[in-house]
């Protein structure tokens, strides 16, 4: 394995971003250590980023395309790829082609892959899994601020007073963010910091209320907030609209704090501390994650945030603003180049007649997909059906990773024609493919990313690509020329794509569109290699681009005012059912499909884990690494028993991509409603009921009928 030599690249296993100095080293035992120069982390780095040694290893790797199990050249490969699309457009139509992407694909790659799809096949059936963990967030951001910005940074934490982490686990995902955090608390006297939902170490108030009740919590701090002179009534007259009617609602789902409490499942004195923290702290920091997405109502519990943040004019100033923080590294990035089905690219709106028409201009495209696609699971079912007859998976499992992954394993055998890219060949999901792509693993990527916070990324590669890997991009820029396309698809680099990308942004925006890089759109290639981290927009070139934005309280709706969102909280997931008597949530582990590949998935969880309270632990006469039985009216799994704590009693929680591929019985989805948040993509809760398995650990668990819904 060569190593080349101090490169300075960015971590990609979470979406802070940290900047990494890589190169160098024993084959196996790679160098790495934090970049003093990146603002993410000043040179933290968190043990997933300082032992990436999983995700460079060639064990497993996918190394030449291969159909039918043989080894192909390219040029066949991406040329069945090209027919296989042809024909089925051919035959029925633009939507009965798809492709599906991940989180940790490159924005250069979704740019390539959203061209293809939306301008030159004319289809909208292009979605990634960043859609499963973000959707609620951007929709909420959208409603509420015009489009899906992200007003503040991660250097509001410093600047913070208050930070209240709601559903946001840092210490497990990000866990350079939950040191800072820490760090910032320790440094002065006063600072505090709320776990709400997930606990996190050195919380000065954490509020383990009952899960889908965080809405709740949020239209009674509005209340709150209102009844205690809190509002920051300027604001509200000057910078937004629908207030009166927020409030209104507010007060029927939350008419008082007892009552808040009781319906969260939390004392009122915890709840009173906290609204009492919030409305007397100016300078608050809400980062909300993944936590919350999984709940029910997820897109109402944000705008609930979003809503009090509105009203006490907290937003995008130092140490003020709402800051989500999703799981995978490129999730901002996908949404900037259509990976989220409401978007175009370039944050143009699909459905926007004017905004269609814009692109295809700009593109100077035969053809423009017209509305929004389907979300992530929409797609699988049209798989299943038939409507989609031909699908290109890149980077993702979804298989192992996606609720009901028998069911879209199901469908993909259904599919006509499947292509999947990736590292590895021996993925749950390329177990169904008709042609097998060989991707760039991280160390040998090359091109960006956009963190939560905006920060634009370089990934630059430190190894070479081994075999005949090759670039996302380039894959799929190859099927495009094999579709006649190749006028508008001789990308030779990732920095030609990037300005590409960069010019649209700033096509016919006369700053009605926040999104604009068009400060970077005449980088030259070399320019692009020394890009340093920087937050968009960049509308000028040489400008440093913008830490906050929203600040000066002008927003992209029409009327350039923010808007009150009304929610109605849909309140907690409750068991009253005596014979499922207990709260299953699901949330993840590290996703590291497409860093790793997706076989080291399975090696980061092969077994399952259930995360139970001491006291039901004790209950259900079960110990720790006891395997379990979990069963609801859906289906049952097995899982390794794991006590904790931190584990609100009367809940337990699983992973959602653990154990499936090689552990039929371990996949938690077997055990979730098809029952979808309407913004969110992933079934998050049920009632369950647990018992020990016989016999216990350590010896082998006896096989169970499957018992799956289908
Ligand atoms: S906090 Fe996230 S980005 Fe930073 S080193 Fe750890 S895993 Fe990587």
């Amino acid at each position: 394995m060569n190593f080349y030599e101090h490169t300075s690249t960015s971590c990609a296993q979470c979406a802070v971003g940290c900047g990494i100095v890589a190169g160098g080293g024993a084959e196996h035992a790679p160098k790495v250590s934090g970049d003093p120069e990146h603002p993410a982390n000043l040179g933290r780095l968190c043990s997933k980023g300082a032992a990436p040694r999983d995700t460079l290893g060639l064990e497993g790797r996918l190394l030449y395309p291969e159909v039918a199990g043989n080894q192909v050249g390219w040029g066949h490969a991406l040329g069945l790829v090209a027919r296989n699309f042809a024909g089925a457009v051919r035959d029925y139509g633009p939507g009965a082609v798809a492709i599906y992407m991940s989180g940790t694909c490159l924005t250069e790659d979704f740019y390539v892959a959203a061209k293809l799809m939306k301008g030159f096949i004319g289809s909208a059936n292009l979605t990634a899994n960043p859609a499963a963990c973000l959707s609620a967030a951007a929709e909420a951001q959208a409603a509420a601020f015009g489009e899906d910005i992200v007003p503040g940074c991660f250097d509001d934490i410093e600047e913070a007073g208050l930070v209240v982490l709601v559903g946001a686990d840092v210490e497990t995902d990000a866990p350079v963010l939950h040191d800072r955090i820490r760090a910032a608390r320790a440094a002065q006297p006063g600072r505090r910091f709320v776990a709400i939902g997930a606990p996190a170490t050195g919380a000065d108030l954490h509020l383990a209320l009952t899960p889908g009740s965080e809405g709740l919590l949020f239209a009674g701090l509005l209340v709150h907030l209102a009844e205690t002179g809190a509002l920051d009534t300027d604001f509200i007259e000057n910078h937004t609209s629908g207030f009166e009617a927020t409030l209104l609602a507010a007060r029927r789902a939350a008419p008082g704090l007892d009552a808040v409490a009781s319906g969260c499942g939390l004392a009122p004195v915890d709840v009173e501390r906290f609204y009492r923290w919030f409305a007397e702290t100016d300078r608050t920091v809400s980062l909300y994650g993944t936590g919350l997405e999984a709940t029910p109502g997820a897109k109402g519990s944000i705008s609930a945030i979003l809503n009090c943040h509105l009203a006490t004019g907290r937003i995008g100033l130092p140490g003020r603003g709402p800051l989500p923080l999703p799981s995978q590294v490129n999730a901002m990035g996908g949404r900037e180049a259509a990976g989220l089905t409401g978007g175009l690219v370039a944050h143009l709106r699909a459905g926007e007649s004017a905004d269609e028409k814009l692109l295809q201009d700009f593109w100077q495209s035969p053809t423009i997909a017209s509305g929004r696609g389907p979300k992530a699971r929409d797609l699988f079912r049209a798989v299943a059906d038939g409507r989609i007859r031909a699908l290109w998976v890149i980077g993702a499992d979804p298989v192992a990773n996606m609720p009901k992954g028998r069911t879209i394993a199901d469908a993909l055998k259904r599919c006509d024609f499947l292509a999947v890219s990736g590292c590895h060949a021996g993925s749950a999901t390329a177990a169904h493919a008709d042609v097998l792509l060989p991707s760039l693993a991280w160390g040998e990527k090359d091109g960006t990313v956009t963190t939560a916070e905006r920060r634009i990324n370089r990934q630059r590669a430190f190894l070479p690509a081994p075999g005949e890997a090759r670039a996302d991009w380039w894959q799929l820029a190859g099927v495009a020329r094999a579709m006649g396309f190749a006028d508008a698809f001789g990308f030779n680099g990732a920095a030609q794509i990037f300005r590409e990308h960069a010019a649209l942004s700033g096509y016919r925006n006369d700053g009605e569109r926040a999104f604009d890089i068009s400060g970077l759109a005449d980088l030259s290639n070399a320019d692009y290699d020394a890009l340093r981290p920087l937050q968009w927009p960049v509308r000028y070139r040489g400008s440093e681009g913008s830490k906050r934005l929203l600040g000066d309280g002008t927003y992209y709706h029409a009327d350039l005012c923010a808007r009150f969102i009304a929610t109605t909280p849909s309140g907690p997931a409750r068991c009253e059912d005596e014979e499922f008597p207990l709260v299953l949530n699901t949330g993840r582990v590290q996703e590291s499909t497409s860093v790793f590949g997706v076989a080291a998935t399975a090696r980061t969880a092969p077994v399952a884990t259930v995360d139970i309270s001491p006291a039901d632990a004790a209950a259900h006469g079960v110990r720790e690494d006891d395997m379990v039985r979990l069963e609801s009216p859906h289906g049952h799994m097995v899982a390794r028993v794991c006590i904790l704590r931190t584990q609100e009693e009367g809940t337990l929680s699983v992973s959602m991509n653990t154990g499936g591929t090689f552990a039929d019985q371990a996949r938690v989805d077997a055990l979730v409603p098809a029952v979808l948040d309407l913004a969110a993509a992933l079934p998050r809760q049920a009632p369950v009921r647990l018992s020990a398995c016989e016999p216990r650990a350590g010896r082998r668990p006896a096989p169970a009928r499957a018992e799956t819904a289908a």
